[in-house]
């Protein structure tokens, strides 16, 4: 099938009579409906020119420029006031960035030296750049937000529109690139009602924040340039497709469908479980005491990976044992009685810890992370099984700890051995491609696996799970993905010991479905996806499962493998 079908005819792909159809990956399932627009872009602005203001004019210039970054700031603010959650708090602290008088005051002594406004709000920013990346840790994270306030002030003393989401009067389906991070937060779930990104994975940043706020989602849509801005159009977040103009009286009808599907899924209460009551425990992926008791809240049984690496990335020394005790029992607190699986440091690569200080490698992402610093640190991780043990004492369930990236039996066995003098449950992660090659050996030496299909799919298919342009080939679906999910649900199955999922993969609820028939028997993920998983999985007996996952694992691509299994489970 062509990425563009310009025929206004209705059929399988084209189901709405849409005047042109774009195909992209789906990641989050739903129907949505209002006219397309796009991101404002960001102002071209040569801060270099070498104008000066002449004397006269400079207080004006100065004026002007505080009356830009106040509207600015107030604009932000009145968006914070109409969101919750996270994104108040993000949109609360960018207004406040608009309002600081350290950067206010800097572009003004510049502006009353002869620059001009605009160049002079660039300047200043810049100075406190370089001093937020000197701070590093969570300073150095709010560079991107600075940026942000420069765009949105330049671009008001330039009189052009804002850069960044715009605020539609009505709900709205927003084309992009990828959004960035300080963009996601000023999502409106109300007026942002569907997503299309022209780049990105389903474990894109802006995947996993449409799974939170429940907005239909597609990525990877290679021809979103087709779509044209204004026109009303949908996205229909199951099939993967975005389309124009199409017949109102089909959408209405395929919306009426959808939203009543919504509704099912917002009333899933669990537990889980497939339609003839096979159990799938659907779990949560937490960093720490905040993000483990928000989970609870969340129709999910308990925690199937605690990132206890996440907790510690602004540390510059290891945490003690007493903190780490205090840490982990948190999280086992707020799933009392219940399981928890909690991960040891997966330092190195995207996580990089300052007190697991690593020679600079060419290759980290193949480098020396996860449990292969224990030749360098065997102290850190036996310091943390040893705070984990003391978190578990008199606790209510025994918590399960695995290890992140193990790529051989013998990895495994010395784990195992030193989890099990400690009392608690052993397991590793499966997410090099050697250790699922050897899933039946290495299911002997521990008592579960989970299976990281971030890092897996990136490892198997050679493709950096980070790039936004490898995103077909860093898909889950991918057939060798499955083939290697299932060599390791048939070593569970043999060995009757655990398989579980806990990557990005856990929250698709169509690719749940297969996994479940692949054998694997717990799913976790980010907590917003589990309503949705939970009830398709409801929706389907364990033979269905299995014979979407034939089905997927005899497709020849990512797309054929999620077509394939759609249609068994939606037979
Ligand atoms: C994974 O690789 O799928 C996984 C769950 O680990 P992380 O995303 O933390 O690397
Ligand atoms: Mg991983």
């Amino acid at each position: 099938m062509t990425n563009v079908d310009s025929a206004p005819t209705q059929s399988a792909d084209n189901p709405f009579a849409a005047s042109a159809i774009v195909t992209g990956t789906p990641v989050v399932g739903g129907l949505a409906y209002g006219p397309i627009i796009r991101i404002g872009e960001r102002p071209a602005f040569d801060a270099t020119a070498a104008v000066v203001v002449p004397e006269s004019d400079r207080d004006s210039q100065v004026q002007r420029f505080v009356a830009a970054a106040g509207a600015v700031a107030d604009r932000l603010a009145e968006r914070a006031s109409h969101s919750t959650g996270v994104s108040a708090e993000v949109l609360t602290a960018t207004a406040g960035l608009a309002r600081d008088r350290g950067w206010i005051g800097a572009a003004s002594t510049l502006i009353a030296a002869g620059a001009p406004a605009a160049a002079a709000a660039a300047a200043a920013t810049e100075q406190f750049v370089e001093l937020f990346t000197k701070l590093g840790g969570l300073m150095a994270e709010r560079v991107t937000d600075l940026r942000d306030v420069r765009d949105r002030v330049i671009a008001e003393l330039l009189g052009l529109p804002e850069p960044g989401i715009p605020t539609p009067d009505v709900p709205s389906i927003l084309c992009a690139d990828d959004l960035a991070p300080a963009d996601t937060a000023g999502l409106d779930p109300a007026l942002v009602v569907g997503l299309a990104m022209r780049l990105g994975g389903p474990s894109s940043h802006t995947a996993i924040i449409a799974r939170q706020l429940g907005i239909p989602c597609i990525v990877a849509a290679a021809g979103l340039d087709e779509i044209p801005t204004g026109a009303l159009g949908y996205v229909d977040g199951g099939a993967g497709t975005i389309g124009v103009n199409p017949d109102e009286t089909l959408i209405s009808s395929a919306i009426e469908t959808s939203r009543a599907e919504a509704e099912k899924i917002a009333a899933w209460r669990g537990p889980g479980a497939t339609a003839d009551g096979e159990p799938v425990l659907i779990l949560a992926n937490v960093a720490d005491g905040v993000s483990a008791r928000a989970a609870a809240d969340a129709p999910v049984q308990g925690v199937g990976l605690f990132r206890t690496e996440l907790a510690f990335l602004d540390r510059a020394t290891e945490p003690t044992l007493e903190e780490q005790t205090a840490l982990y029992r948190e999280v086992i607190d707020a799933f009392d009685g219940q399981k928890v699986v909690i991960r040891t440091l997966d330092a190195g690569s995207d996580k990089p810890l300052k007190f697991v200080a690593n020679a600079e490698e060419p290759n980290p992402a193949m480098g020396v992370r996860g449990n292969r610093i224990v030749a360098t640190y065997p102290g850190i991780r036996n310091g943390q099984l040893d705070a984990i043990a003391a978190a578990a004492q008199g606790a209510s369930q025994v918590p399960w700890v695995m290890a992140p990236m193990i790529a051989t039996v013998e990895e495994a066995r010395e784990f195992a051995g030193q989890v099990r003098d400690r009392g608690l449950v052993p397991g590793v992660m499966i997410e090099v491609p050697s250790a699922a090659i050897l899933a039946d050996k290495i299911l002997a030496e521990v008592d579960f696996v989970s299976v990281g299909t971030n890092d897996l799919t990136q490892y198997t298919m050679a493709a950096d799970r980070m790039s936004p342009e490898l995103a077909s080939l860093t898909d889950p679906w991918q057939p060798a993905v499955l083939a290697l999910i299932d060599v390791i649900g048939k070593a569970g199955e043999k060995h009757g010991k655990s398989v579980g999922v806990c990557g990005e993969a856990a929250a698709d609820p169509l690719l749940a479905c297969v996994l479940v028939g692949l054998g694997v028997r717990s799913l976790s993920s980010a907590p917003a996806a589990s309503s949705a998983v939970g009830a398709r999985l409801g929706g389907a007996s364990l033979q269905r499962c299995r014979e979407a996952a034939a089905a997927a694992l005899d497709a020849t691509s990512a797309s054929a493998a999620r077509d394939a299994a759609r249609a068994v489970i939606d037979a």
